[in-house]
């Protein structure tokens, strides 16, 4: 391009130059420089009128031809545009390609804007959620799905977080719908259908509420046999005797796991929303702190009551008394004798209600503590066994918990002690004297 423009502008000094010596011989230098360069001029209209000409008609065309500066300049022209075909091909292709994918997808995608503008969805997208080509695109996914629990669900826009609801396109499917943002202002809606999982679980819920109910009334009568048998020991010898005994504390320990499994079934399958009853959280620990001191016992745990005596709750009595139960019992069964347990109670900076049972115990190594809250997991199978647990506490605490949106935190250090958390958003929180005034 360089070596065009040096011979573009030696062409234009040779014309002046010629121009000026034929005028020289004529005796009209001015005249014959006007007129080299008028007809420069016109070669260079000219050539722009090629260029406009050929742009204007497309790109299908072959570019126009001329000598030096012109000449290049097309031919780089239209090197450019058969790159940015090339590219532009490229970038289709892949979009094309990009669709097949989605398309393939047993789930389906819909694509949004800001707002939660709709630009696209798959196929298994538009047959979950009902939407139909081409009215609803730009419109707003809150619009077409009216659904009040995907409404809070979306306005709360937390990415980690998965809805399961009734499919807006099939009511006799189960779907699980996940957000997840991207780009500038941009979210991607992902629908799986979980029906068959839904059932299973639902099966499996079932089975373990009727089970854990059928198992209640045999043990029941069971251990009143066994009652009765231990209190008339006249006729029986020693081994009898003890063999009872064991018998006793066995079934105990079944009757318990079968009401931990009977509470936690209820707290899964509970449809309705919790109570919202006042609850006087300063009492019920208080009550609790006893009867962890007696299932001390000769162990002899020192146990702090820490509390703000005005700060009550608003939710179900019974299902946070279980909760909070099996936090401060576990704290006992594993924290070594005189071991020391705090239970505090308190109102934090952003107004939220905190339970903290803090002990000195034995502690919890840290890849454990994300598995805690699942059913019958323990750290300690023989430990557990020992202090008579179900390996349920934990899992009825999570359940109770999320029934009144409340989270649990677990921090812990082995030989240490633990420290679990229960914090209850705002909106649960109530005060004694708020309660008084009402009155
Ligand atoms: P379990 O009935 O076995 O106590 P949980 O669900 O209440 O079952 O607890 C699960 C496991 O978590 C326990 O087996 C124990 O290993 C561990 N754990 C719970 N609380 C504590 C604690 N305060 N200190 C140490 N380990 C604990």
């Amino acid at each position: 391009m360089n070596n065009s423009w040096n011979a573009e502008v030696w062409r234009l000094v040779a014309l002046l130059t010629i121009a000026i010596v034929v005028g020289l011989v004529f005796d009209h230098v001015l005249l014959f420089l006007c007129i080299s360069l008028a007809g420069y001029l016109s070669w260079t209209l000219i050539n722009l009128r090629h260029l406009h000409r050929w742009l204007a008609k497309g790109k299908k065309y072959s570019p126009p031809t001329s000598a030096g500066l012109w000449g290049q300049l097309f031919t780089e022209i239209y090197r450019l545009q058969k790159r940015n075909k090339k590219r532009q091909r490229r970038l289709v292709n892949l979009l094309a390609r990009f669709r097949e994918t989605t398309e393939a997808m047993p789930d389906g995608v819909v694509v949004m804007q800001a707002n939660g503008t709709i630009e696209w969805w798959n196929d298994v997208g538009a047959k979950m959620l009902d939407l139909n080509y081409p009215q609803d695109v730009g419109q707003r996914i809150t619009n077409l799905v009216r659904n009040p629990e995907f409404l809070s669900f979306y306005q709360r826009a937390d990415q980690d977080e998965i809805l399961s609801m009734p499919a807006p396109g099939d009511s006799n499917k189960t779907i699980a719908i996940q957000v997840t943002p991207y780009g500038h202002e941009q979210s991607l809606l992902t629908a799986r259908d979980v029906t068959l999982l839904e059932r299973v679980e639902q099966i499996r819920r079932d089975f373990i509420a009727n089970i854990s109910h059928e198992l209640r009334t045999p043990l029941t009568v069971m251990s009143g046999f066994l009652e009765a048998m231990s209190g008339d020991d006249l006729n029986m010898d020693e081994q009898t005797q003890r063999s009872i005994k064991l018998m006793q504390q066995q079934s105990k320990r079944m009757y318990r796991l079968v009401e931990d499994l009977m509470l936690l079934s209820k707290l899964e399958n509970e449809q309705k929303p919790i109570k919202h009853e006042v609850i006087a959280v300063p009492q019920m620990l208080q009550t609790l702190k006893e009867e962890a001191q007696v299932v001390s016992g000769p162990r002899n745990h020192v146990i702090e009551l820490d509390v703000d005596e005005t700060l009550f709750l608003y939710g179900d009595a019974k299902e946070l008394d279980s909760a909070f139960s099996n936090l401060v019992i576990n704290a006992v069964n594993y924290t070594p004798d005189n071991g020391h347990i705090t239970i505090k109670w308190y109102e934090d900076e952003s107004g939220r209600a905190v339970l903290r049972v803090i002990d000195s115990g034995i502690g919890i190594p840290s890849h454990h503590i994300k598995r805690l809250t699942e059913r019958f997991y323990r750290v300690d199978v023989a430990r557990s066994r020992e202090t008579g647990g179900s390996g349920l506490g934990l899992a009825i605490v999570k359940h109770a918990l999320n029934r009144h949106s409340a989270k649990l935190k677990i921090k812990s250090e082995v030989g240490r002690g633990s420290e679990f958390s229960c914090i209850f958003n705002k909106d649960a929180v109530t005060h004694k004297s708020d309660i008084r005034q009402v009155i």
